[in-house]
């Protein structure tokens, strides 16, 4: 989902450009960005290396794929000036965010540190038989009311994650909120965010007054925010937008802001408030498209006009679910059950 234009006056971008692929840019004192490659529109992800005594801490990984681990490769040996890798941070169970951390922690011999929520998420997606997520979701769109579920799967289902992550390791050390962690010798500070995934860490160094903010903000794309079969949060924008809340409490709007995708960015409490606005609008939007009972299938394309890819669907179908959610969970719309089992959302 894309938040336009508007936002990009409010925001300030020091960096016009990312680092060229295989190279480190320092961004704060003890601070670097690198970035990789991703087979999708979304076409990179941002990772960081935090200073860590005599060593770097590694933030995030990318996908599994012989070419990223050809980049690592090529940056532990030419771009840490001979220093160590002292551990790997993942933010949440994405596979553009742990992808490698089984094959990084064991290749380097480092621990993996993260939340629970993350970890668990994680692992039961690896141990998954295959294609039973699969089955899920078909049972699920055909509630939604896509009659042709079979078609509507194979076209909007995600990549599989195991074709994206390579292995999650075993054991790990527990990320929480409000957590102080010592990296090097500053402080930095765990907060939590929900929505965009169960138990997503972000971190806030006071001391830099600097943020990495995995997933949680983005600086020109809104993070995905989706309801999918099985979910243990059955309003997931709820709890996204909460979370807008509560970092605009736990983080100055000073902040210098490394976000896991496009640029990093000034004006965090800018950017939290137009991703509230925008989902507000659009789940207003669904409401007023639902004077008569619709499913979810004909909301779609009310919320997504633009032509979507096979990746970019099954996005749009959970973000649809889970604005149909909100306005649920507000008290604006109640789902029925249509005699066929097709979910019929109308006026509550
Ligand atoms: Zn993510």
């Amino acid at each position: 989902m894309n938040g336009g234009e508007r936002e990009a006056t409010a925001l300030r971008f020091p960096y016009a450009e990312p680092p060229p692929a295989g190279t480190c840019r320092d961004v704060a004192p003890g601070v670097r960005w690198l970035r990789m490659p991703l087979p999708f529109a979304l076409d990179h992800i941002n990772l960081w290396l935090v200073e860590d005594g005599d060593g770097w801490a590694i933030i995030d990984t990318g996908i599994a794929s012989d070419a990223i681990k050809a980049l690592w490769e090529h940056i532990v040996a030419d771009e840490l000036g001979g220093r160590k890798v002292t551990r790997l941070i993942v933010t949440h169970f994405h596979p553009d965010h742990i992808g490698l951390a089984g094959w990084l922690t064991e290749r380097l011999g480092v621990e993996l540190w993260m939340t629970p929520g993350e970890w668990h998420h994680a692992r039961q997606a690896l141990a998954d038989r295959p294609g039973t997520f699969g089955e899920e979701l078909a049972d699920f769109y055909r509630r939604i009311g896509f009659g042709d579920a079979q078609d509507t799967v194979k076209s909007g289902r995600p990549t599989s994650y195991r074709t994206l992550v390579s292995a999650v390791p075993e054991t790990y050390r527990a990320l929480a909120d409000g957590m102080e962690l010592a990296i090097g010798e500053r402080r930095w500070r765990v907060v939590i965010g929900r929505g965009h995934a169960p138990e997503h860490a972000c971190l806030y160094c006071p001391s830099l007054d600097l943020l990495i903010a995995g997933d949680q903000v983005l600086p020109k794309i809104s993070p995905n925010v989706s309801l999918w079969p099985r979910a243990a949060d059955q309003d997931p924008l709820g709890s996204f937008l909460a979370s807008l809340d509560k970092l605009e409490r736990a983080v100055p709007p000073s902040a210098f802001v490394l976000p896991s995708h496009n640029l990093p960015f000034y004006g965090l409490h800018a950017r939290t408030r137009q991703l509230s606005a925008l989902h507000g609008e659009r789940v207003a939007e669904v409401v007023a498209a639902c004077g008569t009972p619709r499913t979810g299938a004909e909301l779609v394309p009310i919320l997504f006009r633009r032509t979507l890819d096979r990746h970019q669907l099954g996005f749009a179908i959970g973000e649809t679910m889970a604005h149909l959610a909100r306005a649920v969970a507000l008290g604006q719309l109640a789902r029925r059950e249509r005699a066929d089992g097709v979910w019929l959302f109308g006026r509550a």
